[in-house]
């Protein structure tokens, strides 16, 4: 048994904790906002007064938050005050500069650290089958490991500080173009007069195959699973959409990498969520593209 402190008990946050304490470790949990400590404290996680009464005696120290400046934030706050030795893991989605930033924090103090975002959304975090993509040292990430199990199906140590949220960075900038070729594939084959089953049947057999086709399929039918036969409800918002092809968008013109694919699907997400769907599946963008002017 690990003593693990969780900050961050949100939509991803709590599931994620619920597992940790399923696998038999003591969790300390906080959260800004009273109704996520309550759904916690019913998974048997142990609510703390802040942040800095929960990293007090823990060996590893989880985050899932918002954003960049959330984790620098409170990074700031409680590496100070952490246990000698322990290991923080980072999970939020965030910039890759910001994530330097934390494990420089982390380091200062001299603290083991990893950037782990995850994708799998909140049925994967329920399930305990999220994918980890971690950054940071191979002292850190073996420590890391065995705790990571217990919410993960896949864990992948892609490198150095900053390596993780790098992959999952390029990984989103593929799924939102993905998603975008798809959608417009059944767009122009309606138009056509072909069915969305015909079309599916040929390309997911075919060179178009991918995952926004075969698993997460835009248009009711071919896919009974995917977000279209239930009324586009998430599955994964637009908006978390939007947000990773910003920071797709933000690395690439940091780095000086060419992605104008990357740059049209965040500003095709930027319309469809400023039309009001950010809460809606991102694979709802064919719907969009249906009514977009020509
Ligand atoms: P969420 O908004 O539901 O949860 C974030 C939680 O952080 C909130 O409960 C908020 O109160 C808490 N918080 C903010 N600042 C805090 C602070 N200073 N101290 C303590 N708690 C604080 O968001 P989520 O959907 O759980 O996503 C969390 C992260 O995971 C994001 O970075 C997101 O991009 C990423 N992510 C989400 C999904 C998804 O499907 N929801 C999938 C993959 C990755």
């Amino acid at each position: 048994m690990t003593t693990i402190a969780f900050i961050g008990l949100g939509n991803m946050g709590n599931p994620m904790a619920a597992n940790l304490v399923k696998a038999g470790h003591a969790v300390h949990g906080f959260d800004l906002m009273p109704e996520n400590l309550t759904v916690a404290r019913n998974h048997g996680v142990v609510i703390m007064a802040n942040a800095v009464a929960a990293v007090k005696d823990a060996d590893v120290v989880i985050t899932m938050l918002p954003a960049g400046k959330h984790v620098l934030s409170v990074y700031e706050d409680i590496a100070p005050k952490a246990k000698k030795g322990a290991l923080f893991i980072d999970s939020s989605t965030i910039d890759v500069e910001s994530a330097r930033k934390a494990h420089a924090i982390a380091g200062k103090h001299g603290l083991l650290s990893i950037d782990a975002p995850v994708s799998g959304g909140t049925v994967g975090a329920t399930a305990g089958t999220l994918t980890f993509m971690a950054g940071g040292s191979k002292d850190a990430f073996a420590k890391a490991d065995p705790i990571l199990k217990s919410m993960a199906g896949r864990i992948v140590h892609c490198g150095d500080g900053g390596a993780g949220q790098a992959a999952k960075i390029c990984n989103n900038m593929i799924l939102g173009i993905s998603m975008i070729g798809v959608a417009e594939a059944f767009v122009l084959a309606e138009k056509l007069g072909l069915s969305n089953q015909a079309l599916f049947d040929v390309a997911s057999t075919s060179s178009g195959q991918c995952w926004s086709l075969t698993t997460y399929c835009p248009v009711p039918g071919p896919v009974p699973t995917s977000p279209a036969n239930n009324g586009y409800r998430p599955g994964f918002a637009a908006a978390l959409m939007l947000k990773d092809l910003k920071l797709s968008q933000e690395a690439a013109q940091s780095t000086g990498a060419v992605t104008p694919l990357g740059a049209e699907a965040a500003q095709l997400y930027a319309l469809f969520n400023a039309q009001g769907h950010a809460g809606a599946d991102f694979s709802g963008i064919v719907n969009f593209l249906r009514g977009a002017p020509a």
